[in-house]
């Protein structure tokens, strides 16, 4: 499902390198989490695979479905299926929650070849996916994440996702900022997701969301590469000893 070979990322306006050569596979139908210390270029993976601007691709390719994602815009990443679930959600004033599912939707259905959804059939989706996200029907009139708290923000891009159906989900630090309920829900609507024919890319900086959603990949990031890779065990031993142990092993 998505290809990365020896990635490496600079910023665009310094000299200053972030990723130094990420390899990474993941297969349609598992779930793969990176974990790292702070600083350690997660986010900038992510950032990279979907499009942001900002930064210079100076070797490597990453792939979707044999696609080369470096060479689309961002919105023609979204529309073949990707979805980036933001580490810091972002707040669209003026622009209501609905509206924004809605146009979103049907545009990656127009992308797709696919018929738009109704007004009716796309209210009651929405309706009943925002109901075991426990977002309630004030948070869908509102503008787009505005005055929502961290966790309903990041309930939000659990429900855009749901409502996409991407091929490749990518969850940056989703659960930072969640209570226990809040993380369970999270994770209750990310294994609703969990299909034979989707990805999934979890970063996550702690382990305890990697409780509630079973990862068959674990990885660890550090200075701009993966330096080791293991099953669910990997990410136990983070919790239980820290990166320094395994920073120091690899080094
Ligand atoms: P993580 O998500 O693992 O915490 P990031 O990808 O956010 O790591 O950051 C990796 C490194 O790149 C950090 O040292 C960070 O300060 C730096 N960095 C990332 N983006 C920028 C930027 N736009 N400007 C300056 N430094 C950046
Ligand atoms: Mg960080
Ligand atoms: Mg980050």
């Amino acid at each position: 499902m998505l290809e990365i070979k020896n990635l490496h990322v600079k910023l665009e306006e310094e000299e200053k390198q972030i990723l130094k050569g990420v390899d990474l596979m993941i297969e349609a139908g598992k779930v793969h989490a990176i974990m790292g210390p702070n600083g350690s270029g997660k986010s900038t993976l992510s950032y990279v695979l979907s499009g942001r601007g900002g930064y210079e691709v100076t070797e490597g390719s990453a792939t979707m479905e044999g696609v080369d994602l470096l060479e689309l815009e961002p919105e023609e990443r979204a529309a073949a299926g990707l979805f980036l679930a933001f580490q810091y959600p972002v707040e669209i004033p003026g622009v209501g929650n609905m509206t924004f599912l809605r146009t979103a939707v049907n545009a990656q259905r127009k992308a797709r070849g696919q018929e738009e959804m109704s007004a009716a059939e796309f209210l009651k989706v929405v309706r009943e996916r925002a109901k075991s996200l426990k977002i309630d029907a004030d948070m869908l009139k509102r503008p787009v994440n505005v005055g929502f708290s961290g966790g309903e923000k990041k309930r939000n891009e659990i429900l855009q996702m749901a409502m996409l159906e991407p091929k490749m989900c990518i969850l940056d630090e989703t659960d930072s900022g969640l209570d226990v309920d809040a993380m369970k829900l999270v994770a209750d609507g990310v294994n609703a997701l969990r299909d034979i024919g989707r990805g999934f890319l979890v970063i996550t900086h702690y382990q305890r969301l990697l409780d509630h959603i079973q990862p068959d990949v674990v990885h660890i990031m550090a200075d701009g590469r993966i330096v080791k890779s293991g099953g669910p065990e990997l990410a136990l031993e983070v919790e239980h000893n820290g990166y320094a142990d395994i920073l120091s092993e690899v080094a």
